[in-house]
């Protein structure tokens, strides 16, 4: 990527798109442009010397506002969050589908040379992820289809999309498939956090509040590998950079259960709660990991940030958002 071209990064207000543009600029990109749904003082990081735009990207002329003049794209904007948000607002997920089709229909008008797609683990096939005792998730898992109800169905759908721009119009396209993405800057409370900022958070809450108890959505023995925000940001540039055109798994394959992910949290705290599971809450697949042969292949390269070490900075962030008083408002996300 040229630094001296403008940039344009999607959902620039997010979690992701925050550490990506605060990434491109200490790369030395001089022209970016970030986008977000939110008003400007609700982003979770708000960079100087970067063109902040507040716009609502499911509009047709917005997207073409936002790309014109901009040969590569990053478009992380959707709906989302975590299991909570996602299980009980499959419409509102489904919905981005307007700013994946507007934000390449821009790209084939306006002369997009690189288009990047957030996409998500959420598209594989659920009947291969109704076991803890998972095989990690290749690529070509995803088929036949039978992704997460709602927002999974809208990232395979996107992603296909992708695929046919790339063929018809020529955009070079990237499609990097997301798994369970943690750090600081992120959504912690409000409705819309995933499990490892959750998990964190009550932890915290149980010491601060003296009650001794933490409330586990399931039983606790379900699996999942969570990636910490540097390797993403990490592999989203070098699958930009190289060029990796196909579907993607960028994730971390240290798989963990649940119980396993709040020993770690409780280990950085020093303390040993009660456990209390909800088995009516939301849960998500029985388990998931991150087959990485793929990526390994194309980049030579994989995620490779221990969950401990990221958990630390992630509680640590958390800890001072709480404790502090100045609590992010856009960290506590409202549904
Ligand atoms: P996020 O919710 O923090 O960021 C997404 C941003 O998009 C938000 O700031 C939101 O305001 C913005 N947005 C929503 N609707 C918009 C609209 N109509 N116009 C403009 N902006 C809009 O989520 P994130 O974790 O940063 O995720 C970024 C991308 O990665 C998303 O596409 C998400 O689906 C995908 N993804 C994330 C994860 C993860 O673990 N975080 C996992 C899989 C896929």
């Amino acid at each position: 990527m040229d630094t001296q071209e403008l940039v344009l990064v999607t959902g620039a207000g997010g979690f992701i798109g925050g550490h990506l543009v605060a990434e491109l600029k200490r790369r030395g990109h001089e022209q970016i442009r970030a986008v977000d749904i939110k008003p400007l003082g609700r982003w979770y990081q708000e960079h100087k010397g970067v063109e902040n735009v507040s716009a609502d990207l499911r509009e047709k002329d917005a997207c073409y506002a936002v790309s014109d003049g901009a040969p590569c794209v990053f478009n992380l904007a959707a709906d989302m969050g975590g299991m909570g948000f996602i299980e009980t607002h499959k419409a509102d997920c489904m919905v981005s589908v307007l700013i994946n089709t507007n934000m390449l229909l821009a790209a084939r008008d306006l002369g997009v040379q690189h288009f990047l797609f957030g996409s998500s683990a959420c598209v594989y096939n659920g009947e291969r992820q109704s076991s803890p005792e998972v095989t990690a998730l290749r690529e070509a898992d995803a088929y036949p289809a039978l992704p997460e109800d709602g927002y999974g169905w809208e990232k395979l759908f996107s992603e296909r999309m992708c695929r046919h721009f790339m063929e018809d119009y020529g955009i070079s396209v990237r499609a990097p498939r997301f798994h369970n993405v943690y750090g600081p800057h992120g959504t912690y409370d409000g409705g819309r956090e995933k499990a490892p900022a959750a998990i964190c958070r009550k932890v915290i809450q149980a010491q601060l509040d003296e009650t001794g108890t933490i409330e586990i959505w399931g039983d606790g023995l379900q699996t999942r590998s969570f990636t910490y925000i540097d390797d993403t940001i990490s592999g989203v540039l070098q699958i930009m950079e190289q060029e990796v055109t196909e579907p993607v798994n960028l994730g971390s394959s240290q798989l963990v259960t649940i119980n396993e992910l709040v020993d770690i949290v409780e280990g950085i705290a020093g303390v040993k709660l009660e456990r209390s599971y909800r088995l009516d809450a939301p849960q998500g697949v029985r388990g998931r990991n991150s087959d990485n042969t793929l990526i390994l292949e194309r980049l030579g390269w994989e995620p490779s940030t221990p969950l401990e070490l990221g958990l630390e900075k992630t509680y640590t962030w958390i800890h001072d958002q709480i404790t502090s008083g100045v609590r992010d408002k856009a960290a506590l996300a409202s549904s």
